[in-house]
């Protein structure tokens, strides 16, 4: 399906679970700037390199550098028939760029209380080798600590431990709230919310996939 996705939300409310699960069913590629963040940091490249430090302490990255990386990403052919943007924009600075890159059809906006996303981050594993997501009280890997998709070794994220979330946190609400006021206005946002720690993820992907049929049927019916 050709669509281009913002995922908005706060670190922690599940951007990377439901675009990762979102990609297959509609075909479009996930493109996360923290994946693309940490594999520059992983292959030591000089952008690596200057952006380590803002990861680990839980900042965000330059806008300037972070813009560059993702306007080169969205050049690519795959991102041509639409993409699930997750973890850009995180300021208005980043979404004025990204006007200027692509049109954009939906911004989800995923409505997470705090207690939750404290409670999902700091019990989230990763995938050292295709980096999937885990959790330790929601999300079990079959095997503990083994990556049931490629068998790859869980670990915790520096910027997961409890001094960045709050960190974290705060720079959502600082730099990356304001976006929701931005995109409501351009009558591009949809809320999502998720209130419960236990609720499974296909639940929130199902939410997400009938507002985009919705979406997709509405504008059939306008054309
Ligand atoms: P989260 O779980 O906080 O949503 P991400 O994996 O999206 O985490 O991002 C991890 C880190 O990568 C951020 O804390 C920030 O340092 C950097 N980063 C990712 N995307 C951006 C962006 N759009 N602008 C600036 N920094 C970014």
């Amino acid at each position: 399906m050709k669509m281009k996705i913002v995922m908005l939300g706060p670190p922690g409310s599940g951007k990377g679970t439901y675009a990762s699960r979102l990609t297959k069913m509609l075909g479009i590629p996930h493109i996360s700037t923290g994946d693309m963040v940490r594999e520059e940091i992983k292959a030591q490249t000089e952008i690596g390199k200057k952006i380590k430090e803002y990861n680990d302490r839980g900042e965000l990255v330059p806008d300037e550098i972070i813009i560059k990386l993702l306007a080169e990403r969205l050049k690519k052919a795959d991102a041509k028939k639409g993409f699930i943007l997750d973890g850009f924009p995180r300021t208005l600075r980043q979404a004025e760029a990204l006007e200027k890159i692509s049109e954009i059809d939906l911004v989800i906006n995923l409505n997470v209380p705090d207690e939750i996303i404290i409670q999902r981050l700091s019990n989230r594993l990763i995938c050292k080798r295709c980096g999937a997501i885990y959790n330790r009280l929601t999300l079990k890997p079959k095997v503990n600590g083994v990556c049931d998709i490629c068998g790859g070794e869980l670990y915790q994220r520096e910027d997961d431990k409890p001094e960045v979330i709050r960190e974290r946190l705060k720079v959502y609400k600082r730099s990356t709230e304001p976006l929701i006021e931005y995109y409501r206005r351009k009558g591009l946002l949809r809320d999502v919310y998720c209130n419960d720690l236990m609720t499974p993820p296909e639940v929130i992907v199902e939410r997400i996939m009938g507002i985009i049929n919705n979406l997709k049927n509405n504008e059939g019916t306008n054309q």
